[in-house]
């Protein structure tokens, strides 16, 4: 070694030399070997306790036997599949390792030192870390007020109002993860009017699925209208394919021709592609995934409510909620008890843990874990 001092740090790139990386779940198998306990749920990464569509298997099992050859770099399948699926062109979709993985090609082709992105504060954490990896500013917009009927939620007026001249994105979770707040279809379409159309919106939908809301927008219907719209999705949460890394953007031709343009030749996976088509397809499935997910979110807020425990009512596949207790204390309890769920002080809301709705019994292992810990009863 030549120069075992030398400091790494300051050779990189602005952006990445003050990133903190994203923090994940923390897989069953690290709680096993740290801890050494068994019987471990994880409820800390918003994943479909019914597992993946028995279709999308099936797919993938078939798929294993031609592993040797590189998979389609167009995707063409899969993107026929959407196309059909919700009426719009294949040159509209850019299909990607993960919706993560669109969120990254945005900020590549949108953004650079100098030029900023707005988003909202409690917003999805990986908005600031592609942003900041590429030197761009982060406008952050405060968000609701605590005692507002979406507390913590997306407030358009003050994101509105950290838009400039220099704004090139717009992020926004529609519902938002951590909070599961969500922007009813009239309030977002009269933002999306009012944004200059040289400023690109990313309507982050990956718990689409999931909401059952009368006034939730169906955004498909605004491409035409909003060449400036990016909706991103993936099969990582109700399709119950977090494990193959695959999700998808629809947008205008020609930001899909632009995003394009960065994207690995071989981003997305064979497998990946076949059980996306697949699950696509599996209607039955995501249909039982959003029952069973009604159902848990009804035995866990009930609970909750009984309990005194204070949480943010919420249209995706989790909630967020705080005790009496600093939020670390809860979550190492809840490791030792092997439940494995998410602390969130880190997305600026201190005391406040996100659990993953489960399965009944999850659920209710969680909940009689939590209530022997805080020392309160259902
Ligand atoms: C989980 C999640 C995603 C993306 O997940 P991928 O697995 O990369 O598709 C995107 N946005 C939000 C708000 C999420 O919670």
């Amino acid at each position: 070694m030549k120069n075992p001092c030398h400091n790494f740090s300051a050779l990189a790139v602005e952006g990445v030399r003050t990133l903190q990386p994203y923090a994940p779940g923390k897989p069953i198998d690290e709680l096993e070997r740290e801890y050494g306990v068994s019987n471990i749920i994880k409820l800390a990464s918003n994943e479909n306790p019914l597992g993946s569509s028995p279709l999308a298997l099936a797919a993938c099992q078939a798929a294993v036997r031609e592993l040797q050859l590189y998979p389609d770099g167009n995707g063409f399948a899969l993107k026929q599949a959407l196309a059909d699926k919700y009426h719009v062109d294949s040159s509209c979709i850019t299909l990607g390792n993960g919706s993560n993985d669109i969120l990254e090609f945005v900020a590549r082709v949108f953004l650079s030192p100098g030029a900023n992105a707005v988003f909202s504060r409690h917003a999805f954490a990986v908005y600031p870390l592609v942003c900041q990896a590429v030197g761009a500013d982060l406008n952050v917009a405060a968000a609701n007020a605590v005692d507002d009927v979406m507390p913590y939620g997306h407030n358009l007026e003050n994101m509105r109002a950290q838009v400039n001249a220099q704004t090139r994105v717009i992020f926004i979770a529609n519902p938002n993860n951590p909070t599961g707040t969500w922007l009813d279809a009239s309030s977002l379409e009269s933002f999306i009017r009012d944004i200059p159309e040289t400023v690109i919106i990313v309507l982050d939908e990956a718990y689409v699925e999931y909401v059952t809301e009368k006034e939730y927008p169906k955004s498909l219907s605004w491409l035409q209208k909003y060449p400036n719209l990016v909706i991103t999705r993936t099969f990582s949460k109700v399709y119950g394919l977090a494990g193959l890394r695959i999700g998808y953007s629809l947008s205008h031709p020609d930001v899909a021709d632009l995003l394009n343009r960065v994207r690995q030749p071989f981003n997305t996976n064979t497998l990946a592609q076949v059980a996306a088509e697949a699950a696509l397809a599996d209607q039955a499935h995501i249909e039982r995934s959003v029952t069973a997910n009604s159902d848990g979110m009804q035995q866990i807020s009930t609970a909750f409510k009984l309990m005194g425990v204070e949480f943010i009512p919420s249209v995706g596949n989790f909630i967020s909620f705080r005790t009496a207790l600093p939020e670390q204390q809860v979550y190492q309890a809840l490791l030792q008890e092997g439940i494995i769920i998410r602390p969130i002080g880190n997305y600026d809301l201190p005391g406040y843990l996100r659990v993953t709705i489960g399965s009944h019994e999850q659920n209710e292992r969680f909940l009689q874990a939590l209530m022997n810990i805080t020392g309160t009863k259902a």
